[in-house]
Order: C-alpha cells, then sequence, then structure tokens
C-alpha cells in the first residue's frame, strides 16, 4: 500500500507525520473524501472546490491547485491499482511548537493523503436498506468546514454501532441537521425534503449531485428543516455521502418506515447516481 506525504509517495509502514503536527494537537485540519469506481474519480472536482472553501475558510493555504490535486490522487489510484473505493486527503497548518495561535506563515502545510479499497457501487446494506439511530447534534457553530475535529461525530457513530445501525442522525431543536458523516433526506407526500445548506450542515457533494439528478427525474425537492416525527411517518428515507452514495434508509430510532424496504424513489435515485458514477 502506498500513500503519499509531503510531496512523496511511501510505503504506508515509512509514513510518518511529528507530534507536533497541528491536526495531531489541535485537530487544525480539513480533510476530503472522494469516491473510485472502475479506477476513476466520482465527481472529484466539486469534492477539491469544497477542499479550497473549507481551507480558505480557515485560513490554510491551499497546497495545490486543483490540476496538481487531481494528478497527485490520479497517481495514487494508480500506484495502489485500485478500481473501487475511496481517495483520502487532508490537509493541516503543519508542524510547529505547540502554541493555539497560529504558526509563521511560511509553515509548510502537512499533506497525507491515502487510498481505501472498498465495495461503494455494489453494496449489500444499499439492498436490505440501513437503520439509523438520532442522537444530539452537540457539533460546534461552522459545520460547513470539513474540519478534522469529529470528536462528535465519532460519539455519534460509536451509538450507531452499540445500537448495531448503520448511521446516526444528528438532531438539534428537534430538526434533522445531517448524519454523523452524511446529508438526511425523507421523501413525504412524494417530495424529496432535505435540509438547506447553512452553517449548521456540510454542503454535501453528493446532495447537490443527487438533487440535480432529483429534479431532472422530475421530481419535486422541497429544501426545508425536517423533524424527527416527520422523519418517522415518512414514506422513505435515505443518506447520501461520497462513500455511500445514496443509502436507503427502513428504519429510524426502531421506528420501520413504509413497508420495510427501500423505497421506490430511494432506488431510482440510486441507479440514477450510480449511472452517473459510471458503475
Ligand atoms: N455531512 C457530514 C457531516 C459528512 O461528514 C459527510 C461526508 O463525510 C457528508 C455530510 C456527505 O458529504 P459528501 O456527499 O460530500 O460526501
Amino acid at each position: 500500500r502506498i500513500v503519499y506525504v509531503n510531496g512523496e509517495f511511501v510505503p504506508f509502514e515509512a509514513a510518518t507525520v511529528s507530534i507536533m503536527d497541528r491536526g495531531f494537537l489541535f485537530a487544525d485540519g480539513i480533510y476530503e473524501v472522494s469516491a473510485v469506481l472502475g479506477g476513476r474519480l466520482v465527481d472529484n472536482e466539486a469534492h477539491l472546490a469544497r477542499l479550497d472553501r473549507s481551507l480558505g475558510e480557515i485560513g490554510i493555504r491551499n497546497p495545490h491547485p486543483t490540476n496538481e490535486w487531481v494528478r497527485l490522487q490520479t497517481e495514487l489510484v494508480r500506484r495502489n491499482e485500485l478500481a473501487e473505493g475511496l481517495v483520502y486527503m487532508q490537509v493541516t497548518r503543519g508542524t510547529y511548537e505547540r502554541d493555539f495561535a497560529f504558526p509563521p506563515a511560511e509553515t509548510p502545510p502537512t499533506v497525507v493523503m491515502f487510498t481505501q479499497a472498498k465495495t461503494v457501487a455494489r453494496n449489500p446494506v444499499a439492498e436490505r436498506g440501513a437503520k439509523v439511530i438520532t442522537v444530539p447534534d452537540i457539533r460546534w457553530k461552522r459545520r460547513d468546514i470539513k474540519s478534522v475535529a469529529l470528536l462528535a461525530q465519532v460519539l455519534a457513530k460509536q451509538e450507531a454501532a452499540k445500537a448495531g445501525v448503520s448511521e446516526a442522525w444528528m438532531v438539534e431543536d428537534g430538526f434533522v441537521t445531517e448524519g454523523s458523516s452524511s446529508t438526511a433526506f425523507i421523501i413525504t407526500g412524494g417530495k424529496v425534503v432535505t435540509r438547506p445548506l447553512s452553517t449548521a450542515l456540510l454542503p454535501g457533494i453528493t446532495r447537490l449531485a443527487v438533487m440535480r439528478l432529483a429534479e431532472e427525474a422530475g421530481l419535486t425537492i422541497e429544501e426545508r428543516l425536517f423533524s424527527v416525527e416527520e422523519a418517522f411517518a415518512a414514506e422513505e428515507a435515505f443518506f447520501t455521502s461520497a462513500s455511500a452514495f445514496v443509502m436507503p434508509v427502513v428504519e429510524i430510532d426502531s421506528c420501520s418506515l413504509g413497508d420495510g424496504a427501500p423505497g421506490p424513489l430511494t432506488k431510482r435515485l440510486r441507479a440514477l447516481y450510480l449511472e452517473m458514477a459510471g458503475a
């Protein structure tokens, strides 16, 4: 397995980052994840645009122009002979003697990339549908930034794991914000409902692609808040992410949706997304 660290492709075992790295000490960094299908990156330019935006929001210089990122990603995929899975990218504010304030401007950011082989298209969970639980959203107020500070999501996902389900939907003031690593959708009255973008949630790249596909398919999309109660009563539900694509949800907090199987509109959207991704 070959990974990328600060300008070099090295064997995984040889890859190291300093204990003074600000990603390690302060979670002072940004990450991004693109899916790989058939050896090709899925919707990658949008992920790289969000990476650039996240870095800008916290004042880390983007170390590479888009074409260089693509070159590095493609090289990593090639060296690992990755047909299906994920490319993970992380940029931190670099390594410097520990101090909360930023290090000198010339401090180079730390750049790390690795691949993970994973079945993203033919995922058996998507066939039977995923179960989710709801948990309180205890995160900070800039969730639009894809920060590596993921402790709230780690705890949420662990709750889900303990409950034997796939995902935790986070709830604030009675309304679903998003999944711990995905965007939440419900279908109610035949309409596709998802929360509008704000600082309360991450602008999902898959979310946007699925909304476009839904619109092209003639479905009505409502960007509005939805409550946990509304989700319990929904006809269908699903979540989206670069790694799950469109994942049908069949149960929320032990409350079964519809007939307990992935819903027809959700299945259609998953098929449209897979087609778009070149599956
Ligand atoms: N929301 C959160 C909190 C996430 O961590 C993720 C992905 O990791 C998403 C939404 C989905 O975003 P995307 O579709 O860009 O992968």
